[in-house]
């Protein structure tokens, strides 16, 4: 990258020398001019604990094109079990003491943990996006629906909103570099309206169901289309009730 900067492909900022923990760091800012644009396709994207994200390709037309299932659930493990251990520790501390070695080293494995996983998943969401000539749609965490929780709901809910914002936080990033345009939305209901018509369903575990036309789907993909189809029209519910793009009289309905 220093190299592309150097031939003149991206500008240097200002270079900056910092102290941290007794090493010395410079900081070279390199930047891109990217023109960031709507697109007629849609990478929508559901974050969540049981799959950590679900993205899928919707395209203007009404037809999905792509769906994946990220999972990484031993990890999410690991942070619980860790967490549990933190407090433990606490517990454990001498009245007026916050904090010791041992805990802050617990803390450190912990954001690492969701460092990695949110490097990986914002990478593959940049990815399908970039492949599909898409653009970005990603709830916005200001709107972020009551979770709900059955033992342990206060730390799934941390755990879902600390793992959410650092996925959301370099997915900005990463697509920005490329310039792909991220659209956060406001999720309400994305959970509960049937995708293909719109209907308000119900869910059950990992199911949503959708009387209205006997439909039957993976609830958090369900969320993920929603998620999408609001991207691009805010006041649309399902897939059938999108506009139709032009020459098609109809919107094309595909159940993927
Ligand atoms: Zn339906």
């Amino acid at each position: 990258m220093l190299k592309d900067a150097l031939n003149g492909k991206y500008k240097l900022g200002a270079v900056q020398l910092v102290e941290r923990n007794g090493w010395y760091y410079f900081i070279v800012p390199i930047k891109k001019e990217v023109s960031v644009e709507k697109r007629d396709t849609v990478v929508g994207v559901d974050i969540g604990l049981r799959y950590l994200a679900v993205i899928t390709v919707l395209h203007r037309d009404g037809k999905i094109t792509d769906v994946e299932f990220l999972k990484y659930r031993k990890l999410l493990d690991k942070i619980r079990y860790l967490w549990r251990r933190i407090d433990y520790l606490k517990s454990l501390l001498p009245e007026g003491q916050r904090s010791s070695k041992q805990i802050r080293r617990l803390w450190r494995k912990t954001r690492r943990i969701n460092d990695w996983i949110a490097h990986n998943v914002s990478k593959r969401i940049v990815e399908v996006a970039k492949e599909n000539n898409a653009m970005i749609a990603l709830e916005d965490l200001r709107w972020s629906r009551p979770k709900r929780g059955r033992r342990r709901k206060d730390m799934n809910r941390r755990l879902a909103n600390w793992v959410h914002g650092r996925i959301a936080k370099y997915t900005l990033y990463k697509a920005n570099w490329e310039g792909i345009y991220v659209k956060f939305v406001n999720a309400r209901d994305t959970s509960k309206r049937c995708h293909v018509c719109g209907a308000v369903g119900y869910r059950k575990s990992v199911i949503f169901s959708c009387r209205e036309h006997s439909y039957t789907s993976n609830a958090d993909f369900n969320a993920s289309v929603n998620i999408g189809i609001r991207a691009m029209f805010p006041s649309v519910w399902g897939i059938v009730n999108m506009p139709a793009p032009s020459g098609c009289k109809t919107p094309c309905v595909s159940e993927g």
